[in-house]
């Protein structure tokens, strides 16, 4: 007699996708194929897909960037990623200045702890006091720690001898960096050339941080990594040229995980050309013009991308037009500077790569 049977479901298994039956006994799965026997529960999932229980690796909740909140706290967000197969979730530590790595892994911990689901937090460094904080850390059961190459204007960045010292401190302590890979010089120079031009569009937005802002970055980080010996995550890589820095470091050695997010597998930059609706798909890295799509789905289906997250980071309608200036008649005016960078997609990960990675 079992817990539960999931019937006549299909299942991706060594051998393929096929039809079966799965048995749950004690939380565990007791078997696989054709069960005979009875259950406390049976579901008849004929036509349907059986999945394990997503992981969300990369989210932002209860978070403050420009002073806005996002939108949701960790119970109605674990429940949006339940709705969507999600059964795990991360988010970040978000270590500040002159603070504690450590009290701030604490007091997150706290805070999710609403959650209807798992949950487990990465750390974030922004300075060397945070670097050595991280052997701690590791023994208190938060092994990955998130790093800005980019926002040196809201103080989230890490210099490069800052960035190179944690992941030297990361081989030691066995720590694995998550990096924000885009280039702050080129992102700040593109920005401020923009300015000057008078233009602040939504439209002019993806140019200011063009796909070498986020592979030069990327090979940086993955040279880094080369040399202080340590593992690397990157997260939302969005543009073939980084995938190739990939295949390349992977080659010379480094254990690398590259992640995308379905933004940069499905949406592309002419949303931007919208006035009225256009920032609110201003997220970073911004979307691309298209042409990386298949190079991105095909680093899907190769393993060179390990996994999809979502970088939900989800702010409402209002909060995204917060610090806008409006012009006399009351219209908001364009300028990507003021917008909050971030969109939401928890609840619409697993159903996007379904729908238009295995179904179209
Ligand atoms: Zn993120």
């Amino acid at each position: 007699m079992y817990d539960l049977i999931v019937r006549h479901g299909l299942a991706a298994l060594p051998d393929g996708v096929r039809p079966v039956d799965i048995a749950v006994l004690d939380g565990r799965i007791a078997d696989v194929g054709t069960v005979t026997g009875t259950a406390g529960r049976v579901i008849d999932a004929s036509g349907l897909w059986i999945l394990p229980g997503g992981v969300e690796p990369h989210m932002h909740v209860e978070n403050d960037f420009l002073g806005l909140s996002t939108v949701n706290d960790f119970f109605t967000q674990s429940v949006a990623a339940a709705f969507g197969g999600v059964t795990t979730f991360f988010d970040f530590a978000n270590a500040e200045r002159g603070g504690s790595l450590i009290e701030a892994m604490d007091g997150r911990k706290e805070q999710m702890a609403k959650s209807a689901i798992d949950y487990a937090v990465h750390g974030r460094v922004l300075e060397p006091g945070h670097i050595t904080e991280l052997p701690e850390a590791v023994l208190a059961g938060c092994p990955s720690f998130k790093v800005y190459m980019a926002y040196a204007e809201v103080g989230l960045m890490v210099d490069d001898a800052t960035l190179l010292a944690a992941f030297r401190a990361a081989h030691a302590a066995r720590a694995l960096p998550l990096v924000h890979a885009e280039s702050d010089p080129i992102a700040a120079a593109l920005t401020e050339e923009a300015r000057r031009e008078g233009d602040l569009s939504w439209s002019r937005y993806p140019d200011t941080r063009p796909p070498l802002c986020e592979a030069e970055a990327f090979a940086r980080a993955a040279r880094f990594a080369r040399l202080a010996d340590c593992p690397l995550y990157m997260v939302h890589t969005s543009v073939a040229e980084a995938v190739e820095e990939a295949r390349r470091a992977r080659q010379a050695g480094l254990r690398l995980y590259v992640e995308t997010c379905p933004q940069y597998l499905i949406l592309t930059r002419d949303l931007y050309d919208d006035p009225e609706r256009g920032h609110l798909a201003i997220c970073a890295p911004p979307l691309r013009d298209g042409r990386d799509q298949p190079a991105l789905w095909q680093a899907l289906a190769d393993g060179t991308i390990d996994c999809v997250g979502s970088d939900d980071c989800a702010y409402t309608i209002a909060a995204k037009a917060a610090h806008l200036e409006c012009d006399p008649d009351g219209k908001p005016i364009p300028d990507f500077t003021r917008v909050v960078q971030g969109v939401p997609g928890i609840e619409t990960r697993l159903p996007l790569l379904l729908s238009e990675g295995v179904a179209s």
